[in-house]
């Protein structure tokens, strides 16, 4: 099994375990906080079981139905992520609300209470130190999916530590309606977190452009290997998932020979590989009536 799916298949056990720990915490306190809290977790299991499926897909080679491999699967499992934080970020408004038209006594800290909040606690570090291990994985490996689940994970965090703290709070201050005002502040912020996630990974599905200081150092590594040819432009670069494409014209003197220009074309692909782990290259050869003026001017 590769390194990415056993983190990917990680991810679902870790869901679970923090899924039990939560959904104890909320029985044992009969907070509807925690259970809440509980429920959201339940979430990262699905979006795990989601990655995991998009990484095997993802990794696929292309084949005769999808010539430019699969790629995009992890941007689509990204998008299905960031839907399900918003659903969690709707189902906590849901709960809060209700909570606010009903106020329940909380059970007393020194008896359900504290083992709840101990429990929720406990949950809420495992949940952290893994999003800080998919997060690793996720920046090494160019995974959206992976990225994803650990932003999710971290907005669980956060949820958590602030459920926690509402809970000692309303307990102390004897005001029950404390807890679901303060866990209506954390689904707006699960809900931009959630927003954020899925235009990201829309962008890339619409084959964003990478970033401009990348285009900067593509053009300036094809100025310095296309000595011998006259200008390239109609330069277009996109990005799915770990995949990049790159195409452009190249406009060569009308009288040379075949093969002068195809070497002119190896030697700016294999410095662009170099530079670009497993970037697909097509360029295609024009004469000098093509011309633009434009783009890379080689000189
Ligand atoms: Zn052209
Ligand atoms: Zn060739």
């Amino acid at each position: 099994m590769k390194p990415i799916l056993k983190i990917a298949a990680g991810s679902i056990a870790v869901g679970v375990l923090v899924f039990a720990g939560k959904m104890l915490a909320a029985k044992v306190s009969g907070s509807t906080a925690l259970f809440s809290d509980a429920l959201e977790a339940l979430v990262n299991v699905a979006s795990s079981a989601l990655a995991l499926c998009a990484l095997i897909i993802g990794a696929k080679p292309a084949d005769e139905v999808h010539n430019y491999g699969h790629a995009k699967a992890e941007l689509l499992s990204a998008v299905a992520t960031g839907a399900m934080i918003l659903l969690a970020a709707l189902l906590i408004f849901h709960r809060a609300a209700l909570a606010l038209w009903h106020p329940q006594g909380l059970a007393a800290l020194e008896s359900g209470l504290g083992l709840g909040l101990v429990l929720n606690a406990v949950a809420g570090g495992v949940n952290a130190v893994w999003g800080l291990v998919l997060r690793h994985y996720g920046r090494k490996d160019r995974s959206p999916a992976l990225l994803a689940d650990a932003q999710h994970l971290f907005s669980d965090v956060l949820t958590s530590l602030g459920i926690v703290i509402a809970l000692l709070v309303a307990d102390w201050l004897r005001m029950p309606r404390l807890d679901p005002v303060i866990a209506l502040v954390i689904a707006a912020q699960i809900a931009v977190m959630g927003w954020h996630t899925v235009m990201r990974s829309i962008s890339g599905l619409l084959d964003e452009a990478p970033p401009p200081e990348i285009t900067e150092r593509i053009h300036n590594l094809v100025r310095e290997r296309a000595s011998g040819a006259i200008e390239a432009h109609d330069l277009r670069i996109r990005q799915a998932g770990h995949a990049s494409f790159l195409e452009f014209h190249l406009v060569v003197p009308g009288e040379m020979t075949v093969n002068e220009s195809h070497a002119i074309c190896d030697r700016i692909e294999a410095a662009l590989k170099a530079e670009m782990d497993g970037v697909i290259i097509t360029i295609h050869v024009e004469p000098p009536e093509k011309a633009k003026r434009e783009g890379v001017l080689v000189p």
